[in-house]
């Protein structure tokens, strides 16, 4: 019998958001995903902005690498987190621009940063004996990768975030079927897969599809356009410059993220459009073929369409003649708020519209139909679903087992299970703490003698 696997999710399940995984073989110790979660519902408005994963397991033994899947907060922004509580981290290994998008974001606190390591898809990593290769997805980011875990025992792979868009013109933005698929042949011991839609059926529809009624929504316009979306979403800012540009509107960044997220996929060519020169204020408030695309689309207290709705923001002031566009859904547990902020958009005479109104927003998760294709690419040995609630990590189980896993080595989990892997399946040997950690917004829990 060979030493089998470790893999201990310490968050990420029965949640969505916090995502973090240990995996440990042949005394190497891998972190893949350091993310931060957030508040909804009744939870929000208590002091808490983020939760942050219980790292206390982790104490006493350095982390060799943490590598990481792609960019998105819930995936990387507790790094600081982790190197705050003084574990050492050997090194940060992921694909440019989430490498970049890391850097920009440990600058900001004053914390040494381990050494940063950007690879190619396709190019291995050697981390001790064990391999670690990123395999490109398709995600609502660009760089989003899976990874695939070469060890003595066998591969390990785990999704990250993804789904299978196969439309996008750009290579960069397709899945790597054919390696998922060569991986599947060669034998994969076990994958993690990411159970966000798990439970809806079909196929999440491409990015691609957004951009002909996004088009439209702009055509429409008359007066001054206001977009917000997600400022990682460098696709959907791509294909609303672009649209600015065809509409010969001139084009204004407002947000420190969005500014910063735009200038990194500049540097790497992840975005397509053209210079593009800020506009100055008075430009902005009097000119009605202005595009500005800005933060502020989960309604965050202090983005900058929500200081902009209170008449509080010095370079935006939204009324009559505006069309403010929601190029962005809310996540769950933030619809009340989001609600509101385009009620008073609307008070202030706006025109608001929203992907309930047009097609202009898409998901970035594999549904029902492509995780079954996920799973007959990999055909792995034994199947842990990852990143959600306890819903959709079940409803992933499901396909699972309908795609020839046996029912025995599919593990539904929650934070903190020891799960041992082996070729031959899998086991529940031990479990460590793993709450939720409450943070403020500097990223510090808010108890004194917290959980490390
Ligand atoms: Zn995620
Ligand atoms: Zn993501």
């Amino acid at each position: 019998m060979p030493n089998p696997i470790r893999i201990t999710p310490i968050g990420g399940l029965g949640e969505v958001g916090r995502n973090m995984m240990v995996v440990e073989h042949d005394d190497v110790r891998i972190v893949i995903d350091c993310g931060i979660g957030f508040p909804h519902g009744s939870e929000r408005g208590l002091g808490v902005e983020t939760y942050l994963p219980d790292v206390r397991a982790l104490r006493g033994r350095p982390i060799d690498a943490v590598l990481l899947t792609h960019a998105h907060d819930d995936h990387c922004a507790a790094l600081a987190h982790l190197i705050r509580t003084g574990t050492p981290v050997g090194r940060i290994v992921s694909l440019p621009f989430t490498v970049a998008m890391t850097e920009a974001k440990l600058s900001e606190h004053d914390l040494p940063i381990p050494p940063l390591e950007a690879v190619d898809p396709g190019q291995e990593v050697a981390i001790g004996p064990i391999r670690a290769e990123f395999i490109r997805v398709a995600h609502s980011i660009p760089d989003a990768a899976a990874i695939a875990l070469h060890t003595s025992i066998g591969t390990v792979v785990t999704t990250g975030d993804y789904k299978l868009d196969a439309t996008g013109q750009d290579t960069r933005r397709q899945v790597d079927r054919a390696r998922l698929t060569a991986l599947g042949d060669a034998g994969v011991i076990a994958m993690l897969g990411d159970s966000t839609n798990a439970p809806l059926p079909g196929r999440t529809p491409s990015e691609a599809t957004t951009i002909e009624p996004l088009n439209d929504v702009v055509d429409e316009a008359s007066g001054r356009i206001i977009l917000t979306s997600f400022s990682s979403q460098i696709d959907r800012v791509d294909h609303a410059i672009l649209a600015a540009d065809r509409t010969h509107r001139q084009v204004m960044l407002l947000g420190r993220s969005m500014r910063r997220n735009v200038k990194i996929a500049e540097r790497l060519k992840e975005i397509h459009s053209p210079n593009l020169p800020p506009l100055g204020k008075r430009e902005v408030e009097g000119n009605p073929k202005a595009m500005i695309i800005c933060t502020g689309s989960q309604a965050e207290e202090f983005a900058v369409l929500s200081r902009a709705a209170r008449g509080e923001h010095p370079d935006l002031n939204p009324g009559n003649g505006d069309t403010v566009i929601f190029a962005s859904r809310p996540v769950p547990g933030n619809e009340g708020p989001v609600e509101e902020l385009q009620a008073m958009l609307r008070m202030r005479g706006a025109r608001v519209v929203t992907h309930q109104d047009a097609p202009i927003h898409v998901s970035g998760h594999a549904r029902a139909d492509e995780i079954a294709e996920m799973i007959r690419m990999l055909r792995p040995t034994s199947v842990i679903p990852i990143h959600g609630e306890q819903p959709m990590l079940a409803a992933q189980a499901e396909i699972a087992i309908a795609n020839g896993v046996d029912a025995a080595n599919v593990h539904v989990g929650q934070n903190g299970d020891v799960i041992e892997v082996s070729p031959t399946g899998l086991a529940l040997v031990d479990q460590v703490d793993a709450i939720a950690v409450p943070a403020g917004s500097d990223g510090l829990p808010l108890e004194a003698g917290e959980p490390g």
